[in-house]
């Protein structure tokens, strides 16, 4: 059995989903297990729902609710000619339950809220596609990942019962292919002990697929996208990018570590552990090899990547009674760092400075000042960038530090770090 993963883009309006039909038809009389992200822009505006829910304003709720199902009911108008399907009794069922949920009170548990509503995204998508699918012949069964995967009760950012999960997805699904060729199911979606819908964080279906694929003993992953396979940088920032042909599922996570963000992170340790390749493939291009993912790196060297984050604010604490950083500041840093919920991109100490640096959109720089001004003197620095090249040469870290000044660098053996800004 193979999984495919197709995430919102791939999914986002009607000619999107024939497409996946037609990629499916590639593959036809195989075992396919397919898992669908929310359509498009869904899980955002779902998120907005909540958030109106929470305000009680009522108005706003039902607004958006309104728009989310006019953007369902047209994308189903051209998919099906017939009003009769059941998918539509199907998805005007989900919408009246959303709609009532208003009428309860907000929860004091906000996350569990938000798993309740959220999830609703990839519900209604798997509903649609599986619908249309069978309309295309494709011998498919629906499958409800909520009763598949277990997880703990850390709503919008489940943690996996890999034991339970395994047993669930060994004996109530597996046994489904002896009558169907394609199970298709939703990304993103737990459940609890009780039967409560958890997610498993944003962006989280590619997890899912992983998620699968460990405890089915897949064959390989493919997650298709809308570009041709990992590439060596974000063309956003980079002309020239090189889409990287095999990359060992250890490079794949130090890419993804750094801010590569082609691929869930959490979705290769489970590949990993048992040897199942991750191809990341493009459904305009079906037929191309995109990117495979798998365990020998005997090519990782071959191509330099970067990675680029932007918007950085780089601080140094200096403690003020000339005491040496050494292990009983670091764990005092660490820890007011910890009270504000700092994720650090990169850090550095020398004798009596630590330096870190945080993306400047997620700190509020007065906080930190006042969180380290008892004890230490702060400095900060804004409006930088930091470039990671992993397999470096001296033509690379010219090519990337061209007109800038470089504040801050690290290097090991394959990796460069390099704090930069604009040559003013
Ligand atoms: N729909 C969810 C999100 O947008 C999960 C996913 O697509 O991976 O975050």
């Amino acid at each position: 059995m193979k999984v495919f993963k197709f995430g919102g883009a791939s999914v986002k309006d009607a000619s999107a989903v024939r497409n996946v039909s037609g990629i499916l038809s590639l593959f036809e009389g195989e075992k396919l297990t397919v898992i669908v992200s929310a359509m498009g822009k869904t899980t955002n505006k779902l998120e907005e729902i909540v958030n109106a829910s929470q305000k009680r304003d009522r108005k706003i709720f039902m607004a958006h609710v309104d728009d989310l199902y006019s953007f369902h009911m047209n994308i189903m108008g051209e998919l099906f000619t017939e009003k009769h399907f059941a998918v539509y009794n199907k998805v005007e069922e989900i919408f009246e339950k959303l709609r009532d949920r208003f009428n309860d009170p907000f929860p004091d548990n906000y996350s569990f809220e938000y798993d309740q509503i959220v999830s609703l995204g990839e519900v209604l998508s798997s509903h649609i596609v599986a619908a249309f699918l069978f309309e295309q012949g494709h011998s498919v069964a629906w499958a409800d990942a909520r009763k598949l995967i277990r997880t703990n009760h850390q709503y919008q950012e489940g943690n996996v019962d890999w034991i339970k999960t395994e047993e669930l997805i060994q004996s109530r699904f597996i046994p489904e292919f002896e009558r169907t060729d394609i199970q298709l199911t939703q990304g993103f979606l737990g459940h609890t002990d009780e039967g409560f819908t958890t997610t498993l964080g944003r962006e989280g279906s590619d997890y899912t697929a992983g998620i699968f694929a460990y405890c089915a003993n897949a064959e390989s992953v493919t997650i298709w996208k809308d570009v041709p396979g990992m590439l060596n940088a974000d063309p956003k920032w980079f002309d020239n990018t090189i889409k990287l042909d095999s990359i060992s599922f250890k490079e794949a996570i130090e890419l993804a570590y750094y801010g590569a963000s082609v691929i869930h992170p959490k979705t290769i340790k489970p590949l990993q552990n048992k040897g199942i390749p991750l191809y990341v493939k493009s459904f305009i291009d079906p037929k191309a090899d995109g990117t495979v993912i798998q365990s020998s790196g005997e090519h990782d060297h071959l191509v330099p990547s970067f990675i680029f984050k932007m918007d950085q604010v780089l601080f140094s604490f200096t403690t003020k009674d000339f005491s040496f950083i050494v292990e009983e500041n670091l764990s005092d840093i660490f820890d007011r760092l910890a009270r504000v919920n700092a994720k650090i991109n990169l850090m550095q100490n020398s004798a009596l400075d630590f330096s870190i640096l945080l993306d400047r959109s997620k700190v509020n720089i007065q906080k930190i000042i006042d969180l380290f001004s008892d004890s230490y003197a702060v400095k900060y620095n804004e409006g930088l960038e930091l470039v990671t090249i992993r397999h470096y040469d001296q033509a690379t870290l010219d090519r990337v530090t061209e007109n800038k000044d470089i504040l801050l660098q690290q290097k090991s053996r394959q990796t460069a770090r390099l704090i930069m800004k604009d040559r003013g």
